[in-house]
């Protein structure tokens, strides 16, 4: 019989002692979430500024998304791709028109869409662009995040990520993020496939790109006969404040008529908030020009496309539009940033506010070695708010979009009285 937990202590002290020590948590054990807030096995009521690394966009549990998981999960679960199964046409059909492109391939996590991008795209370059054999290059950018497979770790710059897990898969092209220079002189080699992207860098410590760099390196690429591939698993379905990050300034449905400003990636790659947190569900899109490539039995997975995944993103994707998400977290993260300028003009602690939407962070002036930003988040957690330190001295906050305005002034207030008492008691 497995123990029945009743304190934080000992959920932590089983986990310490039971569970490989690939995560170093926050001190909390969270018992329950609903829509922005989680408590903990002793019922402490706290903001969630993570939201799972975005995959909570649609805030935790959304009875939508739930009953959506229990009923399909009643009716039918796996039938795998050896079958067809009467809601997977459906969630394709749904999903391709609310993006606008032809094709969707489906998966369940984050890395293997990634994964599944990189085959597509070397496919492409092989077949359609005529590649020689094995000499397929994709660009990639300084502190990257895109997952945590072999491949994927093999161009990241992140030691952790990185080290002592070769060899590495060769094939990519690693140029500094927002230059534009670099990328050019990386495209004149014609072996070069695809350009790998985040719109805005995650797990980098929400590193935002100038405003036209995104658009440029798409036209670049396409100049050059190179896909343009996003992965937009973090910065995707309302997160930054429009439905895609690609889509700049607007709420267009990913594809826009009104401003120039968008451009429909080759390849675009989500995950995270597709499912709302509910069920892992990832998905690689694309129009048939390039997803043309897959044939039968090249490619797959035993879960990928099952019919309660396919159920849950439909839902998880209606939630994003009927409650709009990407509005919301615009305007929210406008006021959230004004408020943290004001703040940072308050303290020496806070030597840089950025971000987009509702995905942004705070550098605080210390050094990454140094344990300010991880005592700053257990002093956030005591007053009811969960964040976490990313690289050390950068604090991420990402509350789940479905937030009100209020709330939102009130996890400042809590931001704030945490940020100036810390300054205090250090001085
Ligand atoms: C989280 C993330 C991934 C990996 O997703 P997993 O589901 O954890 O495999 C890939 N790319 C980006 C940008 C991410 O934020």
């Amino acid at each position: 019989m497995p123990e029945v937990i009743t304190t934080s202590q000992q959920a932590i002290q089983l986990e310490d002692r039971y569970g490989a020590h690939n995560y170093h948590p926050i001190p909390v054990v969270i018992a329950r979430g609903e829509g922005v807030f989680v408590w903990d096995v002793e019922g402490n009521r706290y903001y969630d500024f993570l939201s799972s690394y975005s995959a909570v966009n649609q805030g935790h549990c959304h009875p939508r998304i739930v009953d959506s998981l229990i009923e399909q999960s009643q009716k039918l679960s796996l039938t795998s791709r050896a079958f067809y199964n009467d809601v997977l046409g459906a969630y394709e059909q749904y999903i391709t028109e609310y993006f606008g492109f032809d094709k969707v391939l489906p998966m369940n996590t984050g890395a293997e869409a990634v994964e599944t991008a990189i085959k597509i795209c070397r496919k492409w370059g092989y077949e359609i662009k005529g590649i020689p054999d094995e000499r397929a290059k994709i660009i990639v950018c300084h502190h990257n995040f895109h997952g945590r497979t072999t491949t994927i770790i093999s161009f990241s710059n992140d030691p952790m990520a990185h080290d002592h897990f070769g060899p590495y898969t060769p094939g990519f092209i690693n140029i500094p993020y927002d230059d534009l220079e670099s990328l050019e002189n990386a495209l004149s080699d014609e072996n070069v496939a695809g350009f790998l992207v985040e719109p805005v860098q995650g797990e980098a410590g929400v590193i935002t790109a100038s405003e036209d760099y995104i658009r440029n390196a798409y036209d670049l690429c396409r100049k050059n006969n190179v896909l343009f591939i996003a992965d937009e698993i973090q910065t995707g379905l309302a997160r930054t404040g429009s439905l895609l990050a690609m889509c700049g300034n607007c709420t267009c449905r990913g594809h826009c008529e009104r401003q120039d400003s968008y451009r429909k990636p080759d390849i675009l790659i989500l995950g995270k908030a597709l499912s709302g947190g509910i069920y892992p569900v990832s998905a690689v899109l694309s129009d048939n020009a390039v997803m043309d490539v897959m044939k039968p039995g090249v490619h797959g997975s035993t879960y990928g496309g099952n019919p309660l995944g396919s159920k849950v993103a439909i839902t998880a994707l209606e939630v994003i539009r009927d409650e709009k998400l990407a509005q919301n977290a615009r305007y929210l993260g406008k006021l959230f940033r004004q408020r943290m300028e004001d703040l940072k003009n308050k303290t020496s602690l806070i030597r840089e506010v950025r971000g987009k939407g509702l995905l942004n962070a705070i550098e605080i002036n210390d050094s990454p070695e140094s344990d300010t930003a991880w005592n700053l988040c257990l002093r956030l957690k005591e007053n009811g708010l969960l964040a976490k330190p990313t690289h050390g001295n950068i604090i991420r906050f990402a509350p789940p979009l479905v937030m009100t305005e209020e709330q939102l002034h009130e996890c400042c207030d809590i931001i704030e009285s945490a940020i100036t008492r810390f300054e205090t008691a250090r001085t």
